[in-house]
């Protein structure tokens, strides 16, 4: 069998995106160099914009995966090395921005955006209780309450702090239980007020979040979207071309086909939906006992449509409620309770998810230059 030729490498990686510029990595001159042994090995040379950064291990899988996919090739060896600073300065001229991104996002493994059809079917419960199961196992997490007119993450974590701006005018974000990195604009506005930004503020305040949030190193940003279909999660999509999206919906057949919204919307901006969660999937009593309140099978019916693995079905416990209410997840408080197991298997199911494949070429302008008129702050 004839090898790919150099050629065939450059074509295979250009679906391969640098998530920040949202370009990809051919386009911008990032592939320095590409060499394929007769054994079928291939050398790349991935160029970064910055040395501290990033992204390596995305650039790493992306890179592989795409490069695994030409027939003929056996291996792949991915190194790096950092653009000069003629490399970036003409790199940031033909982007037409002012600087490059440091890697605000530039360190977060992978994104998973909550959605829902509707609200009160226990998607920020779930957010909440989903981050915590993923940093209980040992991963590094954040959280980003995206649910801008119905933010309940700061509750769901007993956190209510104002954020402080560091002294790079990155916006740090509090924690919960030391670890866990959240952002909210309910940490912005005061209690109980009614936020009232229209499109381009909100845009401009998730490109913040998303932008100018000291997230840092993270395996898992988890992202509570709101209920239904609109202009956050368009302006989401556009950020983070990269999020898997998870879908929650209740066992009734009526929710599910109010989810299936959720979920065309995220399949048609080109996400991957990586499964459904049924959540308040029976009432446990205390004797054990299921009592499927809400009916049954919605779950099952949502996932079979989309073709996509029902992830798991959460049972209504009182504790999930009262510990939500509470402000500390059940999974670290009553990690044994019916729900918490759910939820904990959840989990334990996101993180076994294949490596995501390279992402479609949307190839978007890139964004104007980031202001930092903060306009939460
Ligand atoms: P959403 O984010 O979809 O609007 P919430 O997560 O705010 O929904 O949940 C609505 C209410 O239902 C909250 O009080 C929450 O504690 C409760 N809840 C959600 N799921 C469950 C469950 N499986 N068992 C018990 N209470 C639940």
């Amino acid at each position: 069998m004839s090898l790919p030729t150099r050629e065939d490498a450059l074509r295979a990686l250009r679906p391969v995106m640098d998530p920040e510029l949202r370009r990809s990595i051919v386009e911008l001159g990032m592939v320095r160099r590409i060499d394929i042994a007769a054994d079928g090995q291939a050398f790349v040379t991935v160029s970064l914009t910055t040395p501290g950064c990033p992204i390596k291990s995305h650039f790493e899988q992306q890179v592989t995966a795409a490069l695994m996919a030409l027939p003929g090739i056996a291996a792949v060896d991915v190194g790096f090395d950092v653009l000069s600073d003629g490399e970036r300065s003409s790199l940031q001229e033909r982007l037409g921005r002012s600087s490059l991104p440091e890697g605000s996002l530039a360190q977060v493994g992978t994104v998973f955006c909550v959605a829902s059809g509707k609200g009160g079917v226990g998607k920020s419960t779930l957010t909440a209780n989903l981050a915590a199961a993923l940093w209980r196992e040992g991963n590094h997490v954040g959280v980003l309450d995206a649910d801008v007119w119905g933010y309940s993450i700061p509750r769901m974590f007993g956190v209510n702090q104002r954020p402080a701006v560091s002294t790079e005018r990155t916006i740090v974000p509090p924690l919960a239980h030391g670890a866990i990195k959240l952002m909210s604009i309910g940490f912005f506005v005061e209690e109980d007020s009614a936020v009232v930004w229209r499109g381009p503020m909100l845009h401009k305040a998730l490109e913040q979040f998303l932008g100018d949030v000291a997230w840092g190193t993270l395996d898992y940003l988890v992202v509570d979207l709101p209920p239904g279909t609109g202009d956050v999660a368009m302006s989401l999509a556009e950020f983070l071309p990269q999020a898997r999206f998870v879908i929650v919906t209740t066992p009734q057949l009526t929710a599910q086909k109010v989810a299936r919204r959720a979920a065309r919307m995220a399949l048609k901006l080109d996400h991957e939906v990586v499964g459904v969660i049924e959540n308040m999937a029976g009432y446990v009593d205390d004797t054990g006992r299921l009592h499927p309140i809400f009916g049954s099978g919605g779950g099952d019916a949502l996932a079979e449509e989309l073709d996509v693995p029902l992830l798991g079905r959460v049972p209504i416990t009182i504790p999930l409620r009262e510990h939500a209410d509470g402000g500390t997840p059940l999974v670290l408080e009553q990690p044994e309770d019916p729900a918490a197991l759910a939820i904990r298997a959840i989990a334990a199911r996101l993180t076994a998810l294949r490596p995501q494949q390279p992402f479609p070429l949307p190839m978007a302008e890139p964004p104007p230059p980031k202001g930092m008129s903060l306009p939460m702050v």
